[in-house]
């Protein structure tokens, strides 16, 4: 029993702060060297989403920290003398756009903590994408339009129902147009689009932006990832967009992708999969099967 003994004296040694300790391996080859094996190959796991959850809560804290400054300061310029009514107004405006950032932030920083955890849920179902498109082209005209940017959410004459979760699904649009009209400049034009390819439905986003270089295509689905071109371009990201739109196609069964070129634009798609639209619901008699895979299928 003595391997047995230093195994369990070992083990108790291993706490939060030295994840990086591992457990003797015996030489003996039997079950007892197969046990620390598998205990240390558990801890290799144990360490790594560790080291992921301190890395997560310090970029967090970093991407927080900066917006937050940034109010301070504002605050205390705009203190030191009494000002007259339209610099007051010019002064709320910035501070409403931090926040506006900061709430954003935030609100993807809950997602992401959420979907690792497996709180976000995803509840897959027909969803009508002709109306979706058309929310969101209402949603997105205006912004674009301000932006200087030419906008077309193009569905074609057909009618589509695609398999999705209503609440995750156009979040994942929002982040690619989102992305789309900051990293496009003036002049430059905007697409949404859906059609029909022999896995289901895919839906594109594509742009005439600053595209993205050889270097940075590698780590843009990474959290906390900015390109330092788009960070010049637009200082309000803080690069968990596609971190959580990457996690809600695998969430809808697909991927997201991306094609690029430099200076030239940028397509992210993904392809969902068809299913009896909401409306033919009481018709149902004519799919039941389809119907009844597309009612609601968790993920
Ligand atoms: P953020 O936009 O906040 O930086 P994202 O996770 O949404 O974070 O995107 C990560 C990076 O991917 C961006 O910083 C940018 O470099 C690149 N990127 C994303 N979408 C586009 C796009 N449409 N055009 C050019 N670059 C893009």
């Amino acid at each position: 029993m003595q391997p047995v003994a230093l195994l369990s004296q070992e083990a108790r040694r291993i706490n939060h702060s030295n994840l990086d300790l591992r457990l003797p391996v015996p030489a003996t080859q039997d079950e007892i060297s197969d046990l620390s094996w598998t205990l240390n190959e558990m801890l290799e796991r144990i360490a790594n989403a560790f080291e992921t959850v301190r890395a997560f809560t310090g970029n967090a804290s970093h991407e927080l920290r900066t917006p937050i400054a940034l109010l301070r300061t504002e605050i205390e310029v705009a203190l030191i003398r009494p000002r007259n009514g339209d610099e007051y107004r010019i002064i709320l405006s910035h501070l409403h756009q931090e926040a506006v950032r900061m709430t954003n932030l935030v609100e993807n920083l809950l997602s992401i903590a959420r979907a690792d955890t497996d709180l976000e849920r995803v509840i897959l179902q027909a969803i009508d994408l002709n109306d979706l498109f058309q929310r969101l082209a209402r949603d997105w005209r205006e912004t674009m339009h301000l932006a200087g940017i030419d906008f077309k959410a193009d569905i074609g004459n057909e009618h589509f129902a695609v398999l999705g979760d209503p609440s995750t699904l156009p979040r994942l649009m929002t982040i690619l147009l989102e992305n789309a009209r900051k990293y496009t400049p003036p002049g430059g034009s905007v697409s949404l689009s859906a059609k029909c390819v022999d896995a289901g439905i895919q839906i594109a986003v594509q742009d005439t932006g600053i595209g993205i270089s050889e270097n940075d295509m590698p780590r843009i689905f990474d959290r906390f990832f900015r390109g330092e071109r788009a960070a010049i371009v637009d200082s309000s990201g803080s690069g968990l967009g596609l971190a959580l739109g990457k996690w809600i196609a695998h969430r809808h069964t697909t991927d997201l992708v991306v094609g690029s070129s430099p200076g030239q634009g940028s397509t992210f798609s993904f392809i969902l999969l068809r299913t009896v639209p909401p409306s033919l619901k009481e018709r149902s008699l004519f799919a039941p099967n389809l119907l009844e895979d597309a009612e609601s299928i968790r993920v």
